[in-house]
């Protein structure tokens, strides 16, 4: 059997050990310290202004948190991405909350903005306004933030903004993450860079970080004893990880660098076959590529694709199954046009890691136009 080639693997760039010793040697091996407070300035370094940097302990904590500093709460709606993955969504229900979903675009595959106000508009009509909207830069593409800016403005209806697969992808100029009323990273062991596993939540305040910090440290009230007047939770990172963290933010520019070349040596190979497209960046945008998706001409051929690599030992995956089609969300109020079924019946992420050699990448492209010979 030849060498496992993986989807997207962890990518250490040799610094992040330093750092760990530092925690060790100086005994901050605890939900704070030195590491998680570099850890956030880093990135709201990377962010730029307006950028408030909360590291917790995975981007699902963070949408929860997201959800509870805006209120969210039983009985209420909250407007979802359809085409996601699941952890998007799960926090909607941990509130006693109902997710509405929304379809995709053709041109970026996230959030369709005509679809968004028809949810909108007849989520008003029926009696509830939605408390947020969760929109998605999945594999790396920014959603159309102006469009959603725009309604969300016009409707006053708050962003949560799920960056988990786009840190380092821009929109006009500026970087994911930086856009929604709340925004959320992952630093899971598949992503752009990684703790192992962690997140973060961005506020676009110092006082509403601070909220979260509190909400995510058990929400203990300022008394010498324990007091508490919030429910709170255990969601803070670990000064250990932090660490990573703060290895990895010095390669982080390198692996969009390096996820964008894997796309761009894809799409130059199979050129030449028809039945191969690509997801272009349409003008102002600018995508990590976290993965390289392909879409091919019907869901036999992806499935069939799919086993010519797995017996290569090459793992590929196909696209987010929306969450409209989720045996656990059937009962969801669903906005849909068929671009996200069709993507999924069609599409594959195709291995994308920045540690990817060239020489496993020429594996990849070989046993694909070998399937198409
Ligand atoms: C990974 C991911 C998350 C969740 O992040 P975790 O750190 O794994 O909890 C949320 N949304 C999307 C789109 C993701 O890809």
């Amino acid at each position: 059997m030849k060498p496992k080639i993986w989807l997207s693997s962890p990518h250490m760039s040799g610094h992040e050990q330093s750092y760990i010793k530092d925690a060790f040697d100086s005994n901050w091996v605890a939900p704070l310290g030195p590491n998680v407070t570099g850890f956030e300035d880093d990135i709201q370094g990377y962010l730029g202004v307006d950028s408030h940097v909360a590291v917790l302990s995975s981007g699902t904590a963070a949408i929860h948190l997201a959800l509870v500093l805006l209120n969210v709460s039983q009985g209420d709606e909250v407007i979802c991405q359809s085409k996601t993955f699941s952890a998007s969504a799960n926090p909607i229900v941990y509130l006693g909350a109902t997710p509405v979903f929304v379809d995709s675009e053709s041109e970026t595959w996230n959030m369709c903005p005509i679809q968004l106000e028809i949810a909108i508009k007849d989520r008003i009509t029926k009696g509830v306004k939605p408390k947020a909207i969760i929109a998605v830069h999945l594999y790396g593409m920014p959603y159309n933030v102006s469009r959603v800016k725009e309604l969300s403005a016009r409707y006053g209806i708050p962003v949560i903004e799920d960056s988990a697969e786009a840190l380092g992808s821009e929109f006009e100029g500026q970087k994911c993450g930086a856009f929604g009323d709340y925004s959320i990273l992952s630093f899971n062991g598949n992503k752009i860079i990684t703790t192992s596993g962690g997140g973060a939540l961005v506020s676009r305040s110092e006082k509403n970080k601070n909220k979260a910090v509190f909400l995510a440290t058990q929400a203990r009230d300022d008394t010498p004893y324990y007091q508490h007047s919030n429910i709170g939770y255990n969601y803070r990172m670990s000064n250990i990880l932090a660490g990573i963290g703060r290895g990895q933010m010095t390669v982080l520019d390198d692996h969009v660098i390096k996820r964008r070349k894997n796309y761009k040596i894809y799409e130059t190979a199979f050129n030449d076959i028809n039945s191969i497209k690509f997801l272009q960046e349409p003008e102002g945008y600018f995508s990590n590529r976290w993965l390289t998706c392909i879409l091919l001409d019907s869901i036999k051929t992806r499935e069939h694709l799919r086993t010519a690599l797995e017996k290569e030992n090459i793992e590929s995956r196909p696209l987010w199954k929306p969450m409209h089609q989720q045996p656990i969300f059937k009962s969801a109020p669903r906005y849909v046009n068929g671009i996200s079924d069709d993507l999924f019946d069609r599409g594959l992420c195709l291995p994308s890691g920045s540690n990817l050699t060239e020489e496993q990448i020429k594996r990849v492209i070989t046993t694909v136009k070998q399937f198409f010979n």
